[in-house]
């Protein structure tokens, strides 16, 4: 559903109510939705709860029609515009957290506390990272924490900020780095980024990803023949 665009103070109590619940904020910085952005914001969906959750900064002009079926369906909630536009204009900016793979201390426990809004880059990560978050660091300039010192993808980073939020220190997760994911005897990837574990010591990955990342191998080794 596409959220409003005007003054929060305008809006009628149950709205106000309603949109203060949302406290995870992804400002969408690629372009349009790639399958791996979809399955990326489908998994964050399903872990934190639509009404928990924005997706903002979408391209001016933005209708329904354009944003991919299995994200309405899991009730995604989109503005075209960035994250200032919505949370309340009586909301210090001390209040709201950009996750930042830069910023000096490591998200707490505690920090439930300190913040009513999160802050993630809805960016592809790349290798070596470039510090795309950078750019919202300069446009929020708001209080930002680190999820430790490797690059995660946003889902991961969302869903670690869930776990220490929910009341797990970042130092008890279990995580594992540059996971290879081994299809054949013959066929593995390897993924240069960070991943929580599940309780079978496998990493997890966005729903649908696996399937996913072998096509897109085998689309690469096609190149080749
Ligand atoms: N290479 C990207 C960059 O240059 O910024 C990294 C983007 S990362 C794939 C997507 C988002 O996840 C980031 O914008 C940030 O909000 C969050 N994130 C990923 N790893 C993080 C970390 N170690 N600490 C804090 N936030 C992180």
């Amino acid at each position: 559903a596409k959220i409003f665009t005007q003054e929060f103070s305008t809006l009628s109590k149950s709205r106000q109510i309603k949109y203060l619940k949302m406290k995870y904020v992804i400002e969408h910085m690629e372009k349009g939705f790639t399958e791996w952005v979809i399955l990326e914001y489908a998994q964050i969906l399903r872990d934190v709860g639509s009404d928990n959750l924005i997706l903002t900064c979408l391209p001016e002009g933005t209708t329904d029609r354009d944003i991919p079926v299995s994200l309405l369906k899991l009730g995604l909630q989109w503005s075209t515009k960035d994250a200032s536009h919505f949370i309340p204009r009586d909301i210090p900016k001390s209040r709201l957290c950009l996750l930042d793979p830069r910023a000096e201390l490591d998200l707490q426990p505690t920090d439930t506390g300190e913040f009513d809004y999160f802050i993630f880059g809805g960016i592809l990560g790349d290798h070596p990272p470039r510090d795309r978050t950078g750019e919202l660091r300069q446009r929020l300039n708001c209080p930002g924490r680190r999820l430790g010192d490797s690059q995660m993808s946003t889902d991961t980073a969302a869903r670690t900020t869930k776990i220490i939020l929910d009341g797990t220190p970042l130092e008890e997760i279990k995580f594992i780095d540059y996971p290879e994911i081994r299809f054949s005897r013959h066929e593995a990837t390897e993924m240069p980024f960070r991943y929580v574990l599940d309780g079978d010591y496998r990493p997890i990955l966005p729903q649908g990803m696996l399937r996913l990342i072998k096509k897109d191998s085998e689309r690469s080794l096609d190149q080749f023949f």
